[in-house]
């Protein structure tokens, strides 16, 4: 395969949700076809798609009769399993970001090791596979523990808050006595998120730092730019940079930060695909996040990534999507919906960015 791909080249992508819609769509407006890949009928994606093949993200088949219709091959959903990647790329497909990313990602355990590897500090954590270990945790570094299965958890899943030695056994048991970690609290005064990006010739380019407000452990509000001292500002952009350089990344990737009072910053996580805090890109640069993955998997050039607008991102949770006619009225409002049948709770549905000027 050689790059960059001309348009009319056709990108793979395994996962059918929103994030998905939003990548075929830019991909379109660049002159390339989509084909999903997702067990879901009738997706998010598949719907703004090309084409798309229903089956399961494991089935050899259906991954090889992506291949043949594919020139690249990426991935909008975290929990792919990364052997269906792994074996995509046994058999010669580009795939990227590659799967080592998500292996990584996969497990908070070998997540957080490798980050503090490449020099990004984390909150103290322990690998817990007993109830013998949590109490060793806890004697170590004290109550309270954040436990947290070392996969499959999203959205604040899988957690639950040890607050003394007699919740050890109760919540081992909430999380269903899964291999898990115990992370000590990280003090943050805010969260924050940086949308990173790297080229297949080792570009890099970074989107202004973000405040991002959760709400039950799902993302609710981004406000972008975020205000921030230089320092931070800096340190997050190093953070970011040298997680892109470990990995030997091609692609967006999503950096969740926690940020201390003195202004430090500790990495919570990162997601090897695009992210819900960079969708304020959409309305606030040129090229937004989804463009920006297209170009980087597709080897063409990084755009540019400086906000030419102020923007407030309000995810649509649930019920909240039946507001969307008082949206379309507010002259400051971009509606963003994912074509999603059914307003379940915590399920996003859509988003809303307000855009305004930057301050001069
Ligand atoms: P996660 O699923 O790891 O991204 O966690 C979801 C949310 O839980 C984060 O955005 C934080 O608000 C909170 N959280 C996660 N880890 C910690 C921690 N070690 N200490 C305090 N809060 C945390």
């Amino acid at each position: 395969m050689s790059f960059p791909l001309a348009p009319g080249a056709t990108i793979g992508i395994l996962g059918g949700g929103q994030l998905g819609r939003m990548l075929a769509m830019a991909a379109a407006r660049i002159g390339f076809d989509v084909v999903i890949l997702t067990p879901e009928t009738n997706s998010p994606a598949a719907r703004v798609a090309a084409g798309a093949i229903v089956a399961a993200y494991d089935d050899v088949t259906a991954l090889d009769a992506l291949a043949d219709r594919c020139q690249v091959i990426t991935c909008e959903f975290e929990n792919v399993p990364a052997r269906a990647l792994a074996h995509l790329e046994q058999r010669g497909a580009m795939v990227a970001p590659d799967s080592k990313a998500f292996a990584l990602a996969q497990d908070r355990l070998a997540e957080k090791t490798f980050l503090n590897e490449a020099g990004l500090p984390t909150v103290g954590f322990a690998q817990i596979d007993s109830e013998d270990e949590l109490h060793a945790a806890l004697a170590r570094f004290g109550a309270p523990l954040l436990l947290k299965t070392r996969r499959g958890g999203y959205d604040g899943k899988g957690q639950v808050w040890v607050r003394s030695a007699d919740d050890a056994s109760p919540a081992f048991e909430t999380i269903g006595r899964r291999p898990a970690i115990a992370e000590t609290p990280a003090d943050f005064v805010r969260e924050c998120a940086v949308i990173a990006a790297r080229a297949r010739d080792g570009q890099t380019a970074f989107y202004p730092l973000t405040r991002s407000e959760h709400e039950a452990g799902i993302l609710r509000r981004t406000l972008a730019p975020a205000e921030a001292a230089p320092a931070t500002l800096a340190a997050a952009g190093e953070a970011a940079r040298r997680l892109l350089e470990a990995l030997g990344y091609v692609g967006v990737l999503g950096l969740e930060l926690f940020e201390r009072a003195n202004g430090s910053l500790l990495v919570n996580e990162f997601a090897p695909r695009v992210h819900n805090t960079g969708h304020w890109t959409l309305d606030g640069c040129v090229v937004d996040q989804f463009e920006q993955h297209i170009r980087a998997v597709a080897g063409w050039p990084l755009g540019p990534t400086d906000a030419i607008a102020r923007v407030e991102m309000l995810n649509l949770i649930g019920e909240d999507v039946g507001r969307w006619s008082e949206w379309v009225s507010d002259r400051s409002a971009r509606l963003w919906l994912y074509g999603k049948a059914e307003a379940r709770a915590g399920r996003k549905m859509g988003h809303v960015n307000l855009v305004s000027p930057l301050a001069s």
